[in-house]
C-alpha cells in the first residue's frame, strides 16, 4: 500500500503521454514558441507499463491517461490496451480535448476505457475558437454527441472558468445536464499557462461559480461528493445530470488527495503544485531494479505535501517555475 505521512492512500495514478497539442488553449499554452520534448525524452510503453505493474501491486487501482493531447501520442490504443491488462488495475480514465479520437472510442471500450472527461469551454463557436485558438468546435461537438450518445460511457465535460470569456456559457452547460446524465465541472482557474507569470488573480472562485448559477436556477441542490472527489457537486432538481465545481486554485479538496502524477518525460509529482520529486524514467534508463524504483516512489509519496499551498512554497523557495498543464498532465 502506498501511504503518505497524513495517512492517505495514493491509489491513483494520472500518466501525461505527451506534451503535444493540437488546440493552444489560452489558460494552458502559450500561441507560439514551444519547445516540444523529443521523442528520446518520453517515456517508452515499456517504462510506463513497467512503472504501472510496480504501482499495481502496492495498490494504485485507477490510471488516467492525459497530457498534451493524450491520442496524439502515436499508438496510444496499444498502451491503453496494454495496461488494462494489469492485474490490479480496475479503472481506466482518460482526458482530452475531443478533437481526434472518435475513432478509437469503440475499440476501447472493451478494455475498460468507460471514463471520459472532455474540456469544452465554451458552447458557442467563436468564444471556442478564441480560447481554444483553433477551428475544431464542430469536431469537438460532433465527439461529445457521440460519447454522450453510449450508455458505457460515464462523461464529464470539463470548463475553465474565465472572466474574461466564458461566463456566458456557464448556465448553458449546466442546462447541457437537462436531459442527460453527464457531469458538467467547472474549474477554477490555475496559473499553469506556460508563461512563467504566476501572479494570477482568480476572479471566478468556486463561491462566486455557484452564486452564478444558483442566482439562475431555483432548486440547486447539493449532492453527495464521491469518495477523493476534487469536485463540490450538484444537480438541478429533475435535471438527470448533474454538475461540479473544481476549486483547483483555492485549493481544497488537498485533504483526501489520492494522486500521483508521471509527466511525459517521467518526472514523478505528489501533487500539481510541487516542482516534481525524481525522474522515474533516468532512474530505469541507469539500471535501477522494480525495488529500487518502488522505494523511490514510496519515499517520494512520504514526504507529499500536506497540501497545494505548502507544495507551492516549497516550489518556489526552490525557485521553480509552474509547468504549462500540458508539460504536467491535467
Ligand atoms: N488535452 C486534454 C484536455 O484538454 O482535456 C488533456 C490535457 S489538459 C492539460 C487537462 C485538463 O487540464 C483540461 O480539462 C484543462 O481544462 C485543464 N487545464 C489546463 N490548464 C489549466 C489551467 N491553467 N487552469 C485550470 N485547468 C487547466
Ligand atoms: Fe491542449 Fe488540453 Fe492544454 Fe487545451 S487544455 S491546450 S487541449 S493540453
Amino acid at each position: 500500500m502506498l501511504q503518505d505521512s497524513f495517512n492517505r492512500q495514493i491509489d491513483y495514478l494520472r500518466i501525461a503521454v505527451t506534451d503535444k497539442c493540437n488546440l493552444r488553449c489560452q489558460y494552458c499554452m502559450p500561441a507560439n514558441g514551444i519547445d516540444y520534448i523529443k521523442q528520446s525524452e518520453l517515456l517508452s510503453y515499456e517504462e510506463i507499463e513497467r512503472i504501472v505493474s510496480v504501482l499495481a501491486k502496492e495498490g494504485v487501482r485507477k490510471i488516467r491517461f492525459t497530457g498534451g493531447e493524450p491520442f496524439l501520442r502515436k499508438d496510444l490504443s496499444y498502451l491503453i490496451k496494454s495496461i488494462s491488462k494489469i492485474e490490479g488495475i480496475e479503472k481506466l480514465a482518460i482526458t482530452t480535448n475531443a478533437t481526434i479520437c472518435i475513432k478509437y472510442v469503440d475499440d476501447l471500450i472493451p478494455y475498460g476505457l468507460t471514463d471520459w472527461n472532455v474540456s469544452i469551454d465554451s458552447l458557442d463557436k467563436k468564444r471556442f475558437e478564441t480560447i481554444t485558438r483553433r477551428d475544431e468546435y464542430e469536431t469537438v461537438i460532433d465527439c461529445i454527441n457521440y460519447l454522450k450518445a453510449d450508455p458505457r460511457i460515464k462523461l464529464k465535460l470539463n470548463t475553465v472558468v474565465m472572466k474574461q470569456h466564458n461566463i456566458d456559457d456557464i448556465i448553458p452547460l449546466v442546462e447541457l445536464t437537462q436531459n442527460h446524465s453527464l457531469s458538467v465541472r467547472f474549474i477554477e482557474e490555475m496559473p499553469f499557462n506556460g508563461s512563467g507569470n504566476e501572479q494570477a488573480e482568480l476572479v471566478w472562485d468556486h463561491k462566486k461559480i455557484l452564486w452564478h448559477i444558483t442566482e439562475y436556477f431555483n432548486h440547486v441542490n447539493k449532492i453527495p461528493d464521491p469518495q477523493n472527489s476534487t469536485s463540490f457537486n450538484y444537480q438541478i432538481q429533475d435535471f438527470k445530470g448533474s454538475f461540479g465545481i473544481i476549486p483547483a486554485f483555492t485549493r481544497s479538496f488537498c485533504g483526501t488527495c489520492n494522486r500521483l502524477r508521471m509527466t511525459p518525460t517521467g518526472l514523478i509529482k505528489t501533487c500539481l503544485y510541487d516542482k516534481g520529486t525524481f525522474n522515474v524514467k533516468n532512474m530505469m534508463r541507469a539500471g535501477a531494479t522494480d525495488a529500487e524504483v518502488l522505494t523511490a516512489i514510496q519515499e517520494a509519496i512520504r514526504y507529499k505535501s500536506k497540501d497545494g499551498f505548502e507544495a507551492d512554497k516549497k516550489r518556489r523557495g526552490g525557485n521553480s517555475t509552474l509547468l504549462s498543464m500540458a508539460q504536467i498532465g491535467g
